[in-house]
């Protein structure tokens, strides 16, 4: 199959319709991250999703729709926090778990009674959204495990041959996968976090709970995703807090001495000069929490690009957008993976 970039216009929004009306799969920019787009309401193009990605089959999609879409159509119950929530918030990278059975294809949530459904925000991404006029579920659009992608190139460098068309809406400026936000309970209980952060949910719901369990192999989790590691290079990878910075040196001479080729060292950019002397590949995360979060994915596929051991330094400011940032590192990072074997 050959996997066909092209911009957003009218002639390809009119061929990813016809590519989802016949069970395809189309991969779509966000402005968080680029997903991998199907039907909701087709099993078959739900299942393709799952199969293309590697995906474990305990990990429910996320559906997207237009801002106009009436949201009735594909959940069971809209409490009146949600509502305030989305005033607020969407659109934007912002998903909201809602109850729901049986609206979509029962192969969207893995068997969980609960629909998460998002609107988002780039232009692309809501034209695409009216010309298909279905919620589409798409997950990030990577192979299961490997780094998110941020540009139409990351997406055609993990599914070359393997889809018909990206969709190329520019570079995904939000960087990190949006905040999912459970709305099924009293009060909002964020499972993932993201660049809508708790603070954020507090000011406009009065409370916001972040469910944090910790988890072993074989355990369930409310939110499956959380089980994997996730987002990872495919080279080496070791991490330090943001003061240990003489340890991370030190691994930098270890891995050199020990025959490493290259080895690129990700740090925010008020640490580099740390690190300028030693013989490493510098990948400067930028100063604000908004850069960081925009560089991450880029920075991690560059390293795997580039080395064949990745040095990474946590940043200093680790709250608000911070959380999902440090969240994605830690993940990239992990030497073991919680989640079950694919
Ligand atoms: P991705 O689409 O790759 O960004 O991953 C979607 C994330 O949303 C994963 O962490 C899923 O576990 C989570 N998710 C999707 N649907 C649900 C749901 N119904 N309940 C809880 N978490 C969900
Ligand atoms: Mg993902």
């Amino acid at each position: 199959m050959i996997t066909h970039i092209k911009q957003i216009t009218t002639e390809s929004l009119e061929e990813a319709k016809k590519i989802i009306f016949s069970s395809g799969v189309v991969a779509i920019p966000t402005e968080t991250v680029y997903g991998l787009g199907g039907n909701a309401f087709d099993d078959v193009a739900v299942k393709k999703i799952f199969e293309v990605k590697g995906r474990p089959n305990d990990n429910p999609l996320i559906a997207h729709i237009h801002s106009d879409y009436d949201l009735m159509k594909i959940i069971d119950y809209d409490p009146p926090y949600a509502k305030k929530l989305r005033d607020a918030f969407l659109p934007g990278p912002l998903t909201l778990v809602y109850p729901a059975t049986n609206k979509v294809s029962s192969f969207v949530s893995c068997g969980l009674n609960t629909l998460a459904v998002r609107v988002p925000s780039h232009a692309g991404a809501q034209a695409f959204l009216r010309a298909v006029d279905v919620p589409i579920v798409a997950p990030s659009a990577n192979i299961s495990k490997h780094v998110s992608p941020t540009s139409a190139k990351h997406v055609f460098d993990d599914f070359n041959g393997k889809i018909p068309l990206i969709l190329d809406g520019g570079n995904s400026i939000g960087g990190i996968e949006s905040t999912v936000c459970d709305v099924t309970g009293e009060v909002p209980v964020i499972l993932r976090p993201g660049l809508i952060t708790k603070e954020m949910i507090e000011s406009v719901c009065g409370a916001c709970e972040v469910y944090a369990p910790t988890l072993k192999k074989g355990d369930k989790a409310k939110s499956p995703g959380m089980m994997y590691k996730h987002y990872s290079p495919r080279c080496k990878t070791y991490l330090f807090g943001s003061n240990e910075i003489d340890l991370a040196k030190e691994k930098v001479l270890e891995q050199k001495k020990n025959g490493a080729d290259k080895v690129a060292l990700l740090c925010e950019e008020n640490v580099v000069k740390e690190f300028e002397t030693l013989p490493v590949v510098l990948l400067s995360l930028g100063k604000s929490e908004a850069e960081m979060a925009s560089n991450l994915y880029g920075l991690l596929r560059k390293a795997e690009e580039v080395a064949d051991v990745l040095v990474a330094v946590e940043p200093k400011k680790q709250d608000g957008v911070m959380v999902g940032v440090m969240n994605r590192l830690k993940k990239a990072c992990l030497s073991v993976d919680i989640g079950k074997d694919e």
